[in-house]
């Protein structure tokens, strides 16, 4: 995969899955209206039950006056006319002893009117209120008068004076000729009037259709409040729900106003379906999750493009390590094969380099078949028990060649009974790779120091490898041992290298129930720890399992 290419084409996809988080967001939003939508309407429908259930007791609440103001008015009704000239009955005909009991049960006593139609006069009975207030009476029920039939029970009239506020009742007292002779009137004492009126139609009349409330009490489905126009609390039900879906109806005529609250329980039975809860949360849960979703996309994909990189990376290094030796062995193969050589002593340089390069490229190779294979699948590997010296004098020997092209002097302190539960050729190549890092990144003319310890505590070995070079910075040495990780200061340098042999080393080494780590060595370079485990350790492999060996000699 060529960089340019896959570059634009990864972001062409960033930008379809950003679309696609657009279009997420958008139907999210989408689906947020319509059930904000729905849950209103079901909202209104209830407040709308509430408000009909408040017209309904307001309804019911006159209706249950009535009995109560006909008998009120029983002197004054129509059917008892007044012959023209006959003398009015006095205003207090209407506020007999039953009646003032009936109407303000322990207020203050009311008064009670008489207003003659013909002459205009207008007497007050009882606790009179002041002249202001009986002007405002008489002109108002004069007024009404003109509109008032035969066949009204009683009128009402409201209004405000000097801050008082009156709700006045009236009857007229019609004289046989059919024309009003005076009207008769006082004042309605909303508090004591109703209050048992008020709570009789609470616990007796229906305020929502039957149907819908399976001929539940009231108490059960909703609450009342009744206040007075100045807004003070005439009535109240004992049972009181929370103003979630209420309703007002106002009775202007006896200057009150009813506000029902509906019980939430009884939602589902009012509105199919009930009252939907709220998708808010679902809806955002969802959406986040899209988003995640996307976001850890976008993380693979990086993730992806960054190793296709890294992969094309390795292609080109591995090819230019490999042409290095593959030019060096054929230029010395073609001196030799020409005659061109002068003395003895130039033929073995030129057969010990092809010697080297030969080693150098097989190393590499096997680095590289290591690798791809443990991508794929782990290599089978048979380790035993393993006396580490000389196996490690071997391996360093072969290396010599290599060694002795930067004038390298390879160091030995090996105690000689160490040992190791651990497959040779795995041993052969970690090491292998350790001393080519330490020579490749060394300075010529170096001492690169090899050493082998039994394990302190209990068996195992210790193997490290030690140079002069410029060490490996402390931030960078969890990362070094990542495939096709270099540090950047070898990136760009005239050393080749692939970024595979230590994550190789790592996994060869882990594989077998071991560790490996870098440190600081002294005074400068970098040490390369290998810690392999014994036959028997717990952790490490079981001794006698064996498998065919995959891991071919350096
Ligand atoms: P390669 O040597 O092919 O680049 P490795 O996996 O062996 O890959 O090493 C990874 C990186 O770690 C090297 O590129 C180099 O930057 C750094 N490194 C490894 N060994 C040494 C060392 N002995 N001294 C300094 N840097 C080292």
């Amino acid at each position: 995969m060529s960089r340019s290419a896959s570059a634009p084409s990864s972001r062409r996809l960033v930008a379809i899955l950003v679309l696609f988080v657009v279009l997420a967001a958008a139907l999210t939003y989408e689906a947020w209206e319509a059930d904000h939508d729905h849950r209103y309407a079901a909202q209104q429908t209830l407040k709308d039950y509430a408000a009909l259930a408040a017209w309904e007791y307001n309804s019911s609440t006159k209706e249950a006056l009535y009995p109560n103001l006909m008998w009120v008015f029983g002197p004054v009704k129509s059917e008892t006319s007044l012959p023209p000239s006959a003398k009015l009955p006095e205003p207090m005909v209407i506020l007999r002893k039953e009646a003032l009991e009936k109407l303000c049960k322990g207020d203050k006593p009311p008064f009670a009117f008489r207003i003659d139609a013909r002459t205009r006069e207008a007497t007050f009975a009882g606790n009179a209120p002041d002249a202001r207030i009986q002007r405002w009476i008489r002109d108002t029920v004069l007024v009404e008068l003109q509109h008032y039939r035969m066949d009204y029970s009683y009128l009402t009239v409201t209004g405000t004076v000097d801050g008082r506020h009156l709700v006045v009742l009236f009857q007229v007292k019609w004289s046989t000729d059919d024309t009003p002779a005076a009207a008769y009137g006082t004042e309605f004492c909303l508090a004591s009037f109703q209050v048992g009126a008020l709570a009789r139609v609470m616990q007796k009349y229906p305020m929502l259709p039957p149907s819908l409330t399976a001929n539940h009490a009231n108490d059960s489905l909703l609450s009342v409040i009744v206040k007075d126009e100045q807004g003070r609390e005439v009535f109240r039900s004992p049972v009181q729900y929370p103003p979630t879906f209420t309703g007002t109806h106002t009775l202007q005529a006896f200057g009150y106003s009813t506000t029902v609250a509906l019980n939430p329980r009884i939602a589902p039975q009012l509105v199919i379906g009930g009252l939907p809860p709220s998708r808010l949360p679902l809806l955002v849960g969802l959406f986040g999750m899209t988003s995640l979703l996307l976001f850890i996309g976008i993380v693979q994909l990086r993730r992806e493009s960054e190793l296709a990189r890294l992969r094309s990376d390795f292609i080109a290094s591995v090819s230019h390590e490999l042409r290095t030796p593959l030019a060096q062995m054929r230029m010395f193969a073609e001196t030799l094969r020409l005659g061109r050589i002068r003395n003895e002593e130039e033929r073995e340089r030129s057969l010990t380099i092809i010697d080297q390069e030969s080693r150098r490229l097989a190393h590499l190779v096997e680095n590289v078949l290591l690798f791809s294979r443990s991508e794929r699948q782990a290599p089978r590997l048979s380790p035993r028990d393993v006396a580490l010296a000389n196996e490690l004098r071997e391996t360093v020997q072969a290396f010599t060649p290599i060694a002795e092209a930067r004038r390298v002097t390879v160091e030995l302190e090996l105690e000689e009974d160490a040992r190791a539960f651990v497959d040779p050729a795995v041993l052969r190549q970690v090491t292998l790779n350790l001393l080519d890092n330490a020579v490749k990144y060394g300075p010529d003319g170096q001492v690169v120091r090899l050493t082998l310890a039994a394990a302190r505590h209990g068996r195992g070995a210790v193997i490290s490898v030690e140079d002069e070079g410029p060490g490996i910075p402390t931030a960078d040495r969890e990362r070094i041992w990542l495939p096709y990780f270099r540090l950047r200061r070898d990136v760009d340098s005239a050393v080749a290298g692939s970024g595979i042999g230590l994550a190789v080393v790592r996994d060869l080494v882990e594989r077998q129930g071991g560790s490996v780590w870098v440190e600081s060595a002294t005074p400068r370079g970098s040490r390369f720890v290998v810690e392999l485990p014994g036959a028997g350790t717990p952790d490490g492999p079981r001794a006698g399992r064996t498998s065919d060996a995959t891991v071919g000699a350096a």
